[in-house]
């Protein structure tokens, strides 16, 4: 045993895009050949985003292209439950931790009052929490509470947060300056995405992350977190997102190349031979087996932001 742990974490919110399967196939990849454990973990909080139905279509369509995994959803082991949503006591727990040293605060904007308040944008989308609640009196709180029912959002520290992405170098962000105090509970009671991921990968043992570059901006913040909760944080690897010649992401929204589509065009084989073909492991489409291209995936092929897919050869011809 390597000692090395890695996860895919993926979000039942529909169901997996080339760009989802491509990322799960270099996770997996990542970690079966350094010898690793793999976790499944089904990030499933959201209520209004998340369907049981997507989840188990998920499992179905990883165990189709042959992506296995040590423990999760049907493979119990030491660190389950591997679904967010029956994990909520844990992230109470870390919330218990932080509160008790005076580091959450109620957070009573609404999401108009944040858009509001954030000016300038910056363009980049992100909207940086101007720290409005960050030191209300008692009194104040007790007036807002009748009305509304309070986010918890965490006092950010200062300073600059590094770390070394396997794949994409050094990286740097000041979390404070860029995303201010992070929230970990909305105001309806749902956990953040960023507390969820940063207790379970510390519950878990989870010592590699291998992800699409869209969370990149989020490692900082979970770093840090990690740090206040007293974990170690494990090596993170950003891979390449899909996009289409004119740029464009694949999302799951617009169903592109959703598993639905792929699995009626190719075998798991030929599936699998098109995306190592894609990442530079094949020199052309064959089929081949998951497990044939443990080996083949080097640390170069990722080394890039995006990497550029055209819908047309995706058609299912061989
Ligand atoms: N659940 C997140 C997503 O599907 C990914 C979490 C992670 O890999 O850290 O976007
Ligand atoms: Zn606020």
């Amino acid at each position: 045993m390597s000692g090395v742990r890695g996860r895919f974490a993926p979000s039942p919110s529909g169901r997996m895009h080339l760009g989802n399967v491509c990322c799960a196939l270099a996770a997996w990849l990542s970690v079966r050949q350094d010898g690793g454990e793999m976790v499944l973990r089904m990030e499933d909080l959201d209520p209004d985003r998340c369907r049981r139905e997507y989840g188990e279509l998920l499992i179905d369509d990883l165990r189709w292209l042959g992506l296995d995994w040590d423990e999760g959803p049907g493979k119990e082991g030491a660190c389950g439950p591997y679904w967010q949503s029956a994990r909520r006591d844990r992230y109470e727990q870390a919330l218990q931790t932080l509160r008790a040293r005076g580091e959450l605060y109620p957070c009573y904007c609404t999401r108009a009052q944040l858009h509001a308040a954030s000016a300038p944008h910056r363009g980049d989308g992100v909207v940086r929490y101007p720290g409005t609640c960050r030191s209300l009196s008692a009194r104040e709180r007790a007036e807002r509470e009748k009305t509304r029912a309070p986010a918890l959002r965490w006092r950010v520290p200062e300073g600059t947060v590094a770390f070394d992405d396997r794949f994409l170098g050094p990286q740097a962000m000041d979390v404070q300056g860029t995303f201010g105090d992070l929230l970990l509970r909305r105001s309806d009671g749902v956990h953040a995405y960023q507390l969820a991921v940063t207790v379970d990968d510390m519950a878990m043992g989870i010592t590699q992350v291998v992800r699409g570059n869209d969370l990149l901006a989020s490692t900082p913040c979970q770093i840090l977190l990690m740090r206040a909760l007293g974990g170690k944080e494990p090596r993170y690897g950003h891979v390449p997102l899909l996009v289409t010649g004119d740029g464009r992401r694949l999302s799951k929204r617009e169903k592109d190349l959703d598993m639905g589509v792929l699995r009626q065009r190719y075998t798991p084989e030929q599936l699998c031979g098109k995306l190592a073909n894609l990442l530079g492991m094949l020199d052309k489409p064959e089929p081949v087996k998951a497990r044939e291209l443990i080996g083949l995936l080097k640390r170069e092929m990722l080394q890039r932001e995006t990497l550029c897919i055209r819908p047309q050869d995706w058609t299912g011809e061989y």
